[in-house]
Formats: C-alpha cells, sequence, structure tokens
C-alpha cells in the first residue's frame, strides 16, 4: 500500500509510478514529451504593457469564452477564486477562474484499462493543456497577469489550484460519488484545466442539474471499482460531507493498470456521443 502523504506527493507518484508501468504506445508517448518539452514551464509568463483598461467584464467574459470555445475547449466557465482552492503556500493574487473541460472519446474510455484508453487519456491533457497555456498566454498578451493551470499536474509548479472544486463553482458540473465532476453534457467523461486571471470577468452560476442526487441511490461505481477506493458512504473533507474517493487505493491501482478509468465508464451518468 501507497506511503506517502496524500496532499503531498499523490500526483507526483500516481505519474512516475504510472510513466514505468503503462503500456505506453508510441503515440502516447509522443504527446507525454509534448507536454514536458513545450508545456511545462509556460504556464506562466511576461505581461505585456496593457493599451487600455477592459473594464467591461460583460464583454471580457463573451470574448474569453468565445476564444476558449475556438481554442479547441468543449466546456468553459468562470468562478470566483476561492483561495481554499489552491494548494497551501501555492496561492495567486487573481480574483476570477477559468474553467475548461475537454471530452475523451467514448468508445477509448469503454476499452479501460488498456492501452487505448490510457493513451486517450494522456491525449487529452496535452491538448486540453495546449488549450490553457494559449489563453493564459492571450490574457497577458493584454495587459492582465494569467496562470495555466495545467490538466496534468504532477507537482504544484505546473498547477497550484484544485481543478474539479473549482469547475463546479464555474458551473461546469457537479461532485459525483466517484470523486470526479459529472457534466450535464459528457458525463465524468472529460479533463480539466484551469487559467486564473484578474482580467474583469462574470462568474457564472454552480449548477444542480441532479447529478449529486442520483449518486445517492446509485453505486454502480462503488461495485465495479477493482480498486475499492469509491466509498459507500459520505465522509467529513474540510468541514464538508462528502465522497471521497481514497487516493491510497486509487492511485497504485490507476498507475499499474493502464491509466484506469473504469469508473468514468461505467457510471450510470457518462453520456454517449449522439
Ligand atoms: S480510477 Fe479505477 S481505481 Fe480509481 S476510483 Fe476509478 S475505478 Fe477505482
Ligand atoms: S456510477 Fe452512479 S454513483 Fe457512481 S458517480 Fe456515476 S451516477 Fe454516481
Amino acid at each position: 500500500m501507497l506511503k506517502q502523504p496524500v496532499d503531498e506527493n499523490i500526483f507526483e507518484y500516481i505519474f512516475s509510478r504510472w510513466d514505468v508501468k503503462i503500456k505506453i504506445e508510441d503515440e502516447a508517448r509522443e504527446y507525454k514529451n509534448r507536454i514536458l518539452t513545450s508545456q511545462y514551464g509556460f504556464e506562466d509568463g511576461p505581461i505585456a504593457k496593457r493599451k487600455k483598461e477592459l473594464d467591461n467584464p460583460e464583454e471580457n467574459t463573451i470574448f474569453i469564452k468565445d476564444l476558449a470555445l475556438d481554442l479547441g475547449a468543449d466546456l468553459v466557465g468562470i468562478s470566483k477564486v476561492r483561495r481554499e482552492y489552491f494548494f497551501k503556500g501555492s496561492e495567486l493574487d487573481h480574483r476570477f477562474a477559468i474553467s475548461l473541460a475537454m471530452e475523451m472519446d467514448y468508445d477509448k474510455i469503454q476499452d479501460s484499462p488498456g492501452p487505448p484508453s490510457a493513451t486517450e487519456v494522456i491525449k487529452i491533457y496535452c491538448l486540453l493543456g495546449e488549450i490553457t497555456i494559449k489563453l493564459a498566454s492571450k490574457i497577458r498578451e493584454i495587459g492582465y497577469p494569467a496562470f495555466a493551470h495545467h490538466p496534468r499536474a504532477s507537482r504544484r509548479i505546473h498547477a497550484r489550484i484544485l481543478h474539479i472544486p473549482t469547475a463546479i463553482e464555474s458551473g461546469l458540473g457537479e461532485l459525483g460519488r466517484l470523486g470526479l465532476l459529472i457534466t450535464p453534457q459528457y458525463g465524468p467523461r472529460v479533463r480539466l484545466g484551469t487559467v486564473t486571471t484578474n482580467l474583469p470577468l462574470i462568474p457564472d452560476e454552480p449548477l444542480n442539474f441532479g447529478a449529486s442526487e442520483y449518486c445517492e441511490k446509485c453505486d454502480i461505481c462503488v461495485r465495479e471499482c477493482e480498486g475499492d477506493a469509491v466509498p459507500k458512504k459520505k465522509s467529513n473533507v474540510r468541514g464538508f460531507k462528502k465522497y471521497r474517493v481514497d487516493p491510497y487505493k486509487c492511485g497504485p491501482y490507476f498507475a499499474e493498470y493502464d491509466g484506469c478509468s473504469v469508473c468514468l465508464k461505467v457510471c450510470a451518468l457518462n453520456k454517449r456521443p449522439e
């Protein structure tokens, strides 16, 4: 059993083991190299001299959402930054969070656990990583600070904020029993990235479309998780009652079995494309 502190090294541990154990395909290796060579290290950068104050939050919001979708994100939402979602010691003085989601291919995820689904996971980490970095860079070009929190956050220097609670605040979906964001459009079959900034924006409202309520009556992911990581009951997490997937159980299983996505595959709210 994994013996490392959950909140310190879990992601780094998972990805280092995954890189060793995964039956990684050439395609996956290329995506991984792109992340390492042309994305990590580009999360932040110089801010251009501001030509004019963009003080119309409505117009800024339309601009940012259109740009994110044009760059290739499937979903985009905005929230006020919640300081408690930053990793300890990694806080940024930013007011707004732009949450981005990108769909993973339905059929490839249905193959999980196996190389095709693992390749799809790393592919979406890479494509969404590019979008996140380009969006932050564009914001800095117009004179506002922006940080790209990478979807594959194996180290805190690459992402300083928790994607899932931020995306919930940004109205992209609800937290499911499987510990992931469930979106109305795709269910949990998405990866997430975040850009934080001080560009004035209009936050979205959190969404309630009945997913969390549905989870109260469903336990498919509990039964299907071979790592025994999905909880039957809610527990107290930082003062909130919620389902908390056991990272000591999920992490090693994810690392050993091709980036396991079984809970996404079997989720009753996983949406097949129309
Ligand atoms: S990723 Fe796999 S091991 Fe982790 S919770 Fe989902 S089904 Fe269980
Ligand atoms: S499988 Fe059922 S309980 Fe698990 S996250 Fe999906 S809807 Fe919720």
